[in-house]
């Protein structure tokens, strides 16, 4: 297994030891506030195990179906996990219709509370850490996870200070309530994460920094050749993919073409560590104006 899927198996642990605690808590209290934690809870369990396979999946290298590789299986498991998450949404908002029509007082208020703080601190711990580790890694399930665990943990409190405000007032209204602005919440949680994930699956150009440097790169590099031009740049997952075309002297050998297209691909690697570049090399007369890099 590699450190990022040990991760996510770690993460499906975790979860199911949160889960447990806060079914709890929404058990002895009767809560629909504590319910959403819950529901929450479960599809945080759901969705580390979608991003388990995921990792595996994206791990593998490339093959005679899949010869730009795997790595795209990670947004797929994003956009699930954000599907997930309004899915919970609409069965909260739908358990807090129930409770505002026959509220009741809740049972062992204080022991609920304590098993969700509890559920609560290791949320927090473990979704910083994943977030961490999904950027140092560049794995989008990853970071997806991290950032689901944190919105949990903001949820989580309001709906603590919730619960103990209910007790402490004994308004019937104010704990469905309560559940049903937590539902809306990790609707923007959910729609946030899809959002990512999708502009990975449309091959998004990277950041505007990042194809700045490497124009400036090739740019800089190319001395001997004429133009290039047709520059395009996509993300795969933590791959990045570069095409361009290279316009030289149309006397010029192969072998010394090349030479220039190993030059300008050891300047990108250094700039863009693990950069796949693929460059096109024509002979002038071919050089047409449009997004052209003058050298
Ligand atoms: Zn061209
Ligand atoms: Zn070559």
């Amino acid at each position: 297994m590699t450190q990022a899927q040990r991760i996510a198996a770690g993460s499906i642990v975790l979860g199911l030891v949160v889960l447990g605690l806060k079914t709890g808590a929404w058990g002895v209290t009767g809560s629909a506030a504590l319910f959403s934690d819950a529901a929450e809870s479960l599809v945080n369990v759901a969705a580390s195990v979608i991003a388990f396979g995921a990792l595996r999946l994206a791990d593998k290298p490339a093959d005679a179906n899949h010869p730009y590789g795997h790595a795209k299986a990670e947004f797929f498991a994003a956009v699930i996990e954000g599907v997930l998450i309004l899915v919970a949404a609409l069965v909260i908002l739908d358990h807090a219709w129930t409770v505002l029509r026959a509220p009741a007082p809740l049972h062992a208020a204080l022991l609920g509370i304590v098993l969700n703080i509890v559920a609560t601190v290791i949320n927090g711990v473990w979704g910083a850490l994943l977030l961490r580790r999904g950027r140092s890694l560049r794995s989008a399930a990853l970071r997806a996870d991290g950032q689901h665990l944190l919105s949990d943990v903001v949820t989580s409190c309001g709906v603590l200070a919730g619960v103990v405000l209910v007790v402490q007032t004994g308004l019937p209204w104010l704990d469905p309530a309560l559940a049903a602005a937590t539902a809306l919440y990790i609707i923007f949680a959910g729609l946030h994460v899809m959002r990512e994930s999708v502009g990975g699956l449309m091959d998004e150009a990277p950041a505007e920094d990042i194809v700045g440097s490497v124009r400036r790169v090739v740019g800089e590099s190319a001395s001997g050749a004429l133009e290039a031009h047709d520059l395009r740049m996509r993300r795969a997952g933590r791959h990045m993919f570069l095409e361009f075309h290279l316009v030289v002297p149309a006397a010029m050998t192969v072998a010394d073409a090349h030479d220039i297209c190993d030059r300008i691909e050891a300047a990108l690697k250094a700039e863009v560590p693990g950069l796949l570049i693929s460059i096109h090399v024509e002979p002038e007369g071919k050089a047409k104006h449009h997004g052209v890099i003058v050298l």
